[in-house]
C-alpha cells in the first residue's frame, strides 16, 4: 500500500492533504527518488554494488 503524502513545494513541506495548511498552494505527490538530478544515495549504491558477489 503506497503512501498519499504530498509535498508542498513552496514551503517544503510534507502534508497529508490535498492543500498545503500554510500557504494553501496544491500538494503535489511525492515521486520516488530515482531519477532526482540529486542522486544522494547513488554513491551509496554503488558502494554496496561493490559489496555485492
Ligand atoms: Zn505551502
Amino acid at each position: 500500500m503506497r503512501s498519499k503524502i504530498k509535498r508542498c513545494r513552496t514551503c517544503d513541506l510534507y502534508t497529508l492533504k490535498d492543500n498545503c495548511p500554510i500557504c494553501g498552494a496544491p500538494a503535489v505527490q511525492t515521486k520516488p527518488p530515482r531519477f532526482s538530478p540529486e542522486d544522494r544515495y547513488g554513491r551509496f549504491r554503488r558502494a554496496l554494488r561493490q559489496e555485492a558477489p
